[in-house]
This record gives structure tokens, sequence and C-alpha cells, in this order.
């Protein structure tokens, strides 16, 4: 076992392009750290980076404190689990699950030893006598997974492992790697794009964006504690509604409604504008919700009955801020649309019917607030802090 540091990384490629930009990570000794972030924002250049796979323009990379900045992929005794794992064809599952013991020259007792108690911990021993055409998505994937685990490495590097399986299969998969983690307590660093996978697997999640981590943290602290709007649009499924704001005393004003403000909890008493945040699950039908809470009317315009809850669509009439927007580039505006289609979670009883309307409870100290120029969230700036303390 290992942990790794990464100090002022940066990657530009013979292009010109800079891929990583003086990026610091420290991932513990046994820790499960995900890389989560939109297509092309550089988390698999650094899973190479760290493998040995890509050289670095600048910066130090040390796993088990020994400094592999400039060592080959073989020196760093790290095993790379691809999206395209590709097991030799011509080879059964124990040939493939043992080939890079034999590359190694490990003893043949001790390989095969290792072969099978892999193959018992993966559920992979009746199928030890198949070729890879035999198997099964998911039981291939747990042919390369073991591949990875037999060699017993000081830590996993993992690259979108999962995201050849069906969505089925991936939730099967997803929770016997994090059992699998528990067992092995190996350093591993996992890359995905799904957000999903990243809250469930990740002991802390790093969100990246354009070559950089944003914020890095326990996947709860994440979504309570976004430090800014890409990561709060980013984490959280369905995802936070965003929307032009105008913070008016003691009130917050977006669109059509007005609410009174949380004292301990939102840049109360100035005037501003900002971009609110709020979640769906901050959002109650009134008829379940406690009566002290401040409400709104909505209109509602799409609802989808999904058994446990429900999911009530309003408009809001301001400009809507989105994701996809925050993804484009940094130049790009973040404002997307003139209005803004608010998804509300609420009890399944609610009588809500589309183009009828519905009086929703909404809880103000759990309201998000950003700066609508930086987009940082301006319930960590330190005034803030001073106001929330002075509140409670
Ligand atoms: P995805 O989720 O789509 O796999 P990613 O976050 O893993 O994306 P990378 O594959 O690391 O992203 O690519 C990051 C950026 O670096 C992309 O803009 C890509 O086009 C660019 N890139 C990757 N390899 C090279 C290369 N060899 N030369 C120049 N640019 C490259």
């Amino acid at each position: 076992m290992a942990d790794i540091r990464l100090e002022g990384i940066t990657k530009v490629f013979p292009s010109g392009f800079c891929a990583i930009r003086s990026l610091d990570l420290e991932v513990a000794d046994g820790e499960f750290l995900v890389l989560v972030g939109p297509s092309g924002c550089s988390k698999t250049t650094l899973l190479r980076t760290i493998a040995g796979l890509e050289d670095l323009t600048h910066g130090r990379i040390e796993i088990g404190g020994k400094d592999v900045t400039d060592a080959p992929p073989r020196r760093r005794d790290v095993a790379m689990v691809f999206q395209n794992y590709a097991l030799y064809p011509h080879m059964n599952v124990r040939k493939n699950l043992g080939y890079g013991l034999k590359v190694r020259r490990v003893p043949r007792a001790e390989a095969r030893r290792r072969v099978e108690e892999v193959a018992s911990m993966l559920g992979l021993e009746e199928l030890l006598d198949r070729r890879p055409a035999q198997l099964s998505g998911g039981q291939r994937q747990r042919v390369a997974m073991g591949r990875a685990i037999v060699r017993e490495p000081s830590a996993f590097l993992m690259d979108e492992p999962l995201s050849n399986l069906d969505a089925k299969l991936r939730v099967g998969v997803r929770a016997s790697l994090a059992e699998l983690h528990r067992r092995l307590g190996v350093t591993t660093v996992y890359v995905t794009h799904d957000q999903t996978e990243a809250m469930t697997l990740g002991q802390r999640v790093a969100v990246m964006r354009e070559g950089r981590i944003l914020q890095t943290d326990r996947p709860q602290k994440l979504y309570e504690e976004p430090k800014d709007l890409f990561v709060a649009a980013f984490i959280g499924s369905p995802a936070m509604n965003l929307v032009e704001a105008r913070i008016d005393g003691r009130e917050l004003v977006f669109g059509q409604y007005r609410v009174a403000l949380d004292a301990g909890r939102s840049p109360a008493g100035t005037s501003r504008n900002v971009v609110l945040g709020i979640r769906p699950e901050s959002f109650e039908d009134a008829s379940f919700a406690p009566g002290e809470l401040p409400t709104i009317e909505v209109e509602v315009a799409v609802l989808e009955e999904l058994g446990a809850d429900a999911h009530v669509f309003f408009r809001v009439d301001a400009p809507q801020v989105t994701a996809e927007a925050l993804e484009g580039r940094e130049d790009a505006t973040l404002i997307a649309d003139s209005t803004a289609l608010f998804s509300a979670r609420v009890d399944p009883r609610t009588r809500a019917r589309v183009g009828e309307r519905v009086l929703l409870a909404v809880d103000p100290s759990r309201f998000h607030f950003f700066d609508s120029e930086t987009g940082s969230s301006l319930l960590l700036e330190p005034r803030h802090a001073a106001v929330a303390v002075a509140g409670a």
C-alpha cells in the first residue's frame, strides 16, 4: 500500500495544449479517491501521468514516499484498469489472470495460489477455463479487475472501468468494487464522468474542470458545501436549480417570487445580484411540509411520478444558469435561457396536476448563493461567516 502525492503537476502536449495546470493532490494510504468531471477535463491524462504513461512538463510525483517523477511505469508498482480492458482472446480466464505474474517471473506455485485466491474473491472459479468470448460483459470486467488485483500492487488506477456495462450491471459491479476496496484497502484513484458513481464509490471526490481540481472533499460535503457554481451544478441528480436572483435587504427576489431569507445562512442585509441555487429536495408540497416554512405558488409544467417521490417542474421568470453553459469555455456566458425550468422533489401523495397551480414550501436555510461574476460560493466568504456567527 502507498500514498500518492502530486505537486504542481503541469502537462503541456507537444501540440501546445495545456491539459493540466499546476495541480496538487494527495491521496492517503488505502484511500479510494475519485476524479470526476466532464468529458475533456483531463481526468485520463492525470491518471496516465500517475501511472508514468505521460511525462510531466513540470511538477513532482511521489508514490509511497518515493519520488517517481522520472520512473518508468513498471517501477511505480501501480496497476491500471482501463475502460477498454483488452483481455487476451486466445487465453482462458486462468491464463488471462496469471499472465502478468508470468511476465514478472513470479514462481509458478505462488502465481497459481494468487490466481485462485483472486478468482474466488471475484466469483470467477467456475469460469477459469472459459475464453473471453464465452463471458458476459460483467464477467469480462471482473477478469480485467482480477488481472490488476492479482499483481498485488501498492495502488490501483482505474479509468472508467464500468462504462462499458449496461446500467443495471454497473450498479451491481459498483457495489462489489466498493466491497473489494474495503477488503483489500489498496490506495485507489478512480476516474469517472458519472457523478453518481463518484458519490457512491469515493471516500473523497475531486471535481475537475479544464485541467484543474476545483474542490476535493467527502461526497456529502461536496453536496452540501460546493465551493462554486460548477461543483454545485455538477454534483447532485436531479441537478441543483440555478437562477439569477437579487438579494434585497432581508428578502430574496427570483423571477416572480419574493422569499424572506434565513438570517443565519445567507448574505442577507446587503443588496446585490447573485446566482441562487436550490436543490430539488429543498422544496416540498406545502400540504406535507412544516407550517413555518415560506411558500411559493407555482404552475405545474411537468409532473413525474416516480413512486417513492414526485418531481414537479415549474417556470421561474428569470435567467437560468446551467451546467452545460458552465462546461463551455471560460469566457462563455453562464446564462443559457431567459426563463428557468425548476424541479422540486415532493411527497408522492402530492395533488399537483399539470397545468394547475400548487403551493410549494421552500426552506431558505438550504439556499445556496454564488457570486454572479466569479461563481464562488458566497456562503464560504469570511464576511458571511462573521454574519452567520453573529446570527447564531
Ligand atoms: P473523457 O471523460 O472524455 O475521457 P478526460 O477528462 O479523460 O475526458 P483527457 O482524455 O484526459 O480528458 O483529455 C484532456 C484533454 O487533452 C482533451 O482536450 C484532449 O483532446 C487533450 N489531449 C489528450 N491527449 C492529447 C494528446 N496526445 N495531444 C494533444 N491533446 C491531447
